[in-house]
């Protein structure tokens, strides 16, 4: 295996269905499989999940407070975390919550050091409440639980796009999906990967961003395999 601890970002929609119900058991039922069969190959697993099904702070909350609107959207995160782990045991997995806002009927408060240990117990623990933080994303919150916990790679989810494309390959039949990128060009093209503050952390300690088709079966099996599927990020200059 390339990878022995990974920092997985689901983004909140993949737990939803298209005609917009919030969760949709079809949807984290095939999310639960793809991990539980990543999580056979003995891969330590972090998880963080938007909330784009539930909530969006700056777009949905018009005239709000910008700061309110992130905070109910870090609670978003926190229940799509309690759904996830509900998917995830249901398929025999052990896994832990633990929330950045303190909630602690319903789940764990983010403690690296009790982290650490679920990993090490082969327990997959999913980090709710984005970085606790407003004005941050969970990209971000991705980026920073994964250089916390020590991960090898972010594993950058994607629903029905296999990595990073030069236009959009549903529209372009000729768009050209990238290998690898370096950090530099995704933040100076503009790439719609994740966003520029949780590029530009990974890029500092040279975490490698692996973008890649959750939905796609065996894909996650094939990126910790190091096999060349989706797009890589990484120092280009020091392989
Ligand atoms: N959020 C925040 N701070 C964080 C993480 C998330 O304020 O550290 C809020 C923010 O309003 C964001 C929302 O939570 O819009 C949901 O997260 P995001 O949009 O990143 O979810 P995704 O697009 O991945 O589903």
């Amino acid at each position: 295996m390339r990878y022995k601890r990974v920092l997985l970002k689901l983004s909140g929609e993949f737990l939803g269905a298209e005609d917009g119900k919030v969760f949709s058991p079809e949807a984290t039922g095939a999310l639960a499989r793809e991990i539980a069969r990543a999580k056979e190959t003995g891969v330590e697993m972090g998880i963080v999940v938007g909330a784009g099904n539930i909530w969006r702070g700056a777009r949905q909350g018009m005239g709000m407070d910008r700061a309110t609107a992130d905070y109910i959207g870090m609670l978003a995160t926190v229940m799509n975390s309690l759904a996830l782990q509900d998917a995830l045991e249901s398929v025999g997995l052990e896994t832990r919550v633990q929330t950045a806002l303190t909630i602690t009927e319903v789940a764990e408060p983010y403690i690296r050091r009790k982290a650490l240990r679920h990993l090490e117990k082969g327990r997959v623990v999913i980090f709710g409440g984005g970085t606790g933080n407003p004005f941050f994303s969970t990209d971000t919150a991705a980026a920073l639980r994964g250089l916390e916990i020590g991960a090898d790679a972010v594993l950058m989810a994607k629903n029905k796009v296999d990595g990073v494309y030069d236009d959009d390959p549903r529209q372009n039949p000729n768009a050209h999906r990238f290998e690898e990128l370096d950090y530099m060009e995704v933040l100076s093209r503009g790439l719609q990967v994740m966003d520029a503050t949780a590029v530009s952390l990974c890029m500092e300690a040279g975490l490698p961003i692996v973008v890649f088709d959750i939905f796609k079966a065996g894909a996650m099996l094939d990126v910790l395999s190091g096999k060349e599927v989706g797009t890589i990020i990484h120092r280009k200059d020091r392989r």
